[in-house]
């Protein structure tokens, strides 16, 4: 390892770290350096210990009143019952433990799944390896869109720019050399390092690793990259505010019973336990689990389905996403290019399939140089038949091979001097190539910016002044309302080339090309499953507007009859708060954003924001990084997705396929609806138990509810019927339905107007069957209490039935097609039998066996719950 690489020539810091350029480390030494440095992982990115996870049990509200009533217990020889509430806490918090650590496993499998991949040279070979597996002295390749993987000193570079904001604060890019610079040159004046988390915003770069891990400037910094400012409350702690408002109010309601107990009668012991049976009843102990259990199961689904989701918190922002904002390249369309039209001054070539012979091969100079432009001004490798670079470029080349021309020979005749790589600002590339002693610069771009540094125009070889360049825009726009994305193509010659002059001038115009990039087939009906979810979709491109409404109209996402409103084109706006209200109303309206800067699409997802938007964005280019991390949800593309797209987004699209985010939406609705299901179960449920206790020791009846059978219920019983709540598949029309409103609470007004009329309805079927018990049939004590405790636990699993939306049918409802609901009822009924016939357990649980009357007649007091709440429900009080 060595220090100050920036203040070393490159040869010196190749020798120190037994590196070549050529051939890389060796396997041993990377072996090696790997066991002596570990793996290039930040420690606080490494995923949480097992220990942690376990500690984290323990140190929640719930386990502390738990803890606490355990305490008052065994003070006041209570043993049975603290221990039995000991075993709830370990039991409580094993499951916990136990479901965290699986969800833990499984966020660890579906990271490796997205895990950010380096260009690396080992043992002479090119390859692509997880970065976490790089060392010290590794040679490793990057370019526009990558996240460099730790701090590296470049070999070699061209055009290298970085942005260095998460390192420095500075928001500008940075041109990189490899010039060696001061020993005492601060991080911003190391221009010949790259610096891991940084993002390459243009050209690309060999570089040698000098630190990894932690050792790297940013793992040296305690300040943690800005987290994404997502305003949403997480629904984790939308679940903690809940509960530990139901504790606070528990332990008010338990302290009253208690003192107003202890003034009115002599039986402490009998107050403490009613205290207890309070605290432990309020609480919903399974909560936490059965949340955790839900968001755990609906990611794994959805990581099936080819969607990763790399926060569970995502999923509820998911069910509340109403904008979804998309580029068009690819995801939108195939990004399948075909050449299909060439239009020369003087010539049109169309080409149907590439089947055209064209004279112009033979006749028109022009021809050749829009051949060689598009060979030489081109990433793609010319040689190889199967092409993997931009699907621009590749077409190019395919479409060179079905002319009379080589690819490959134009490549080798005039070799590249200098490129400068494709710019989304400039929307063009050029290369500088050797032509015999002297150089030509050749350019290819969007239309309107090449056509502007034109003065000449090539007509069939001969030069002419650029006297025509309206009849070219305006050509430009009719092929791109055809639905063509246009490039346009021009080179000048120079004498010498000298580093660091202006090139963008003076070009001689050659044409433009007209490719055809199909729109992707699922595209038009996923548009209709979004209109009808309540989900707008927008389209933000850097292509010509003309392509961009032929897009549109050809999958459904502009009528074809549409009037222009619905567009804006980049040069429209540059500052959104300095435009005319108009203006702004239909910047927030528009469903196309034709000619996009990189920096607008980040300002229209601000605005769609402030304007109540909740915006999925997708995008997989670099410069969609900053709207990205800033739209509520980010999506970034698998497949095509740059390295530092992944990065930022939350969610990912493994196989690129737009039409996969209905699924994430279907999921993410569908989970919270759950949630809300068994919360709203849950608490309802606890409720009934708490007011029954409170009013039975008020007015002195006898307890229905001892504290062993409350911990039993909420432990046992209750969390079964809750599990398959959150297994839900969600309502038939939830696509059919607008998105939750944004911000809204986890239970809204008619929620909590259910909560409490199904718990009041419980409790009046179990202070029923206590009276008739006691008075009526003059059942013992014990008699009564355990009718009472059957009765709390039928109507409590009839309480499910309650549930779904009154517009669905009582009989066939998303309920009652759960299948789950059903096992989890008989399963919860087997316990309750359970508690009576094992020994064991009837004897901590105060349960004798009752007779068949007795259970008949609690079924009945039962089911006046379930009646009283369908009855409320239709007349419209919840
Ligand atoms: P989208 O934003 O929907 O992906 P896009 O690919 O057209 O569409 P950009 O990548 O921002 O958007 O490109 C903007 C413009 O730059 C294109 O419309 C095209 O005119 C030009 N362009 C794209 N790729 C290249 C390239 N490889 N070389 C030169 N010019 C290009």
């Amino acid at each position: 390892m060595i220090q100050n690489a920036h203040s070393l020539e490159v040869t010196e810091v190749l020798n120190r770290l037994e590196s070549d350029p050529e051939s890389g480390l060796t396997q041993e030494q990377v072996a090696l350096r790997l066991k002596e440095k570990g793996e290039n992982i930040l420690s606080r990115k490494r995923p949480k210990s097992a220990w942690k996870i376990l500690i984290e049990q323990f140190l929640s509200p719930i386990v502390y009143i738990l803890i606490g009533a355990m305490f008052l217990a065994f003070t006041f020889s209570e043993a049975i019952e603290g221990f039995a509430i000991l075993v709830v806490i370990l039991l409580n918090s094993c499951i916990g433990f136990l479901m965290e650590y699986k969800a833990l496993r499984s966020f660890i499998a579906l990271e490796k799944l997205v895990q950010t991949t380096s260009l690396v040279v080992r043992h002479g070979k090119k390859l692509d390896i997880p970065s976490r597996l790089l060392v010290y002295g590794d040679i490793i390749e990057v370019r526009a869109g990558d996240v460099v993987p730790a701090d590296a000193r470049i070999i070699k570079q061209q055009g290298l720019q970085v942005k260095e904001s998460v390192l420095t604060g500075e928001s500008r890019d940075v041109n990189k050399t490899i010039e060696t610079v001061s020993l005492k040159s601060r991080i911003t004046e190391q221009r010949n390092m790259i610096f891991g988390g940084t993002t390459v915003t243009r050209g690309n770069a060999l570089a040698v690793i000098i630190l990894v891990g932690d050792d790297t400037a940013i793992g040296q910094i305690s300040r943690i990259i800005q987290d994404k400012s997502k305003k949403r409350s997480p629904l984790q702690k939308k679940l903690n505010k809940l509960t530990n408002w139901l504790i606070v109010l528990t332990l008010i309601l338990a302290g009253i019973i208690v003192l107003t107990g202890l003034l009115s009668s002599n039986d402490a012991g009998l107050m403490l336990k009613t205290g207890i049976a309070l605290a432990v009843a309020a609480i919903p102990e399974g909560l936490p689990v059965v949340a955790t259990i839900t968001l755990a199961r609906g990611m794994l689904k959805l990581s099936r389905k080819q969607v990763v989701i790399k926060e569970l918190e995502s999923v509820q922002t998911l069910g509340e996403t109403n904008i979804i904002c998309t580029d068009k390249t690819g995801t939108l369309t195939e990004n399948k290019m075909q050449v299909r039209v060439i239009e020369l001054e003087g010539e049109v070539l169309d080409f149907d399939q590439f089947k055209g012979e064209n004279e112009a091969e033979k006749s028109n100079p022009a021809f050749k140089e829009l051949i060689e432009i598009s060979v030489l001004c081109n990433n793609s490798n010319p040689v190889k038949s199967k092409h993997e670079g931009d699907a621009i470029e590749d077409a190019l080349i395919e479409f060179t091979a079905f002319t009379n021309f080589d690819a490959a020979q134009i490549a080798s005749e005039f070799p590249e001097f200098r490129e400068y790589p494709f710019d989304t600002e400039k929307k063009m590339m050029a290369t500088v190539n050797q032509v015999g002693n002297s150089f030509k610069v050749n350019i290819k771009g969007a239309p309107e910016n090449i056509i502007d540094l034109c003065a000449t125009v090539n007509d069939h070889g001969k030069l002419k002044p650029f006297e025509n360049k309206i009849d070219w825009l305006r050509k430009v726009e009719e092929r791109a309302s055809e639905g063509l994305k246009i490039l346009a193509f021009a080179n000048r010659c120079l004498d010498t080339f000298k580093e660091g002059s202006e090139i963008y001038k003076d070009f001689v115009f050659v044409g433009i090309v007209g490719f055809l990039d199909p729109p992707r087939k699922d595209i038009a009906n996923t548009m209709k499953v979004y209109k009808d979810a309540g989900i707008s979709v927008k389209m933000i491109t850097g292509d010509h507007p003309g392509t961009a409404v032929n897009v549109a109209k050809s999958i459904g996402l502009l009528e074809p009859n549409h009037t222009g409103e619905e567009l804006v084109k980049g040069t429209e706006f540059s500052n959104f708060k300095d435009c005319s209200p108009d203006l702004q109303r239909k910047i927030i309206e528009a469903k196309i954003y034709s000619r996009m800067l990189p920096k607008q699409k980040l300002e229209i997802v601000e605005i769609l924001q402030m304007n109540g938007g909740v915006v999925g964005m997708l995008g997989d280019g670099v410069n969609d990084v900053p709207a990205l991390k800033v739209a509520d949800i980010g999506i970034a593309m698998g497949v095509r997705g740059t390295e530092a797209a992944k990065d930022v987004a939350d969610v990912i699209l493994l196989d690129d396929k737009f039409t996969a985010i209905k699924l994430a939406i279907h999921q993410g609705r569908a989970i919270f609806e759950n949630i809300r299901y068994f919360v709203i179960f849950l608490i309802s449920c606890n409720l009934a138990e708490v007011i029954s206790v409170t009013v039975s020791s008020l007015i002195n009846l006898p307890m229905p509810l001892l504290p062993m059978q409350i911990l039993y219920l909420n432990l046992v019983t209750d969390i079964f019927p809750a599990l398959a709540l959150g297994m839900g598949k969600g309502s038939r029309d939830i696509m059919k339905m607008g998105p939750r409103p944004s911000g809204e609470g986890l239970l809204i007004k008619k929620h909590w107007r259910a909560v409490i009329t199904y718990g009041l309805a419980i409790t009046l079927s179990v202070i029923a069957v206590v009276i008739c018990a006691n008075f009526y049939m003059e059942l013992s004590l014990v008699q009564t209490n355990n009718m009472a405790f059957v009765t709390l636990v039928l109507a409590q699993l009839l309480n499910v039935l309650n549930l779904p939306e009154l517009k669905t049918s009582f009989w066939n409802n998303e309920i009652t097609r759960n299948k789950w609901i059903w096992l989890s009822l008989i399963i919860s009924l087997f316990l309750t039998f359970l508690g009576f016939s094992v020994d064991f357990l009837s004897d901590i649980l105060s349960l004798e066996r009752l007779s068949f009357n007795q259970v008949m007649i609690s079924l009945g007091f039962a089911s006046i719950s379930l009646v009283i709440s369908q009855l409320l429900k239709r007349v419209g009080v919840i």
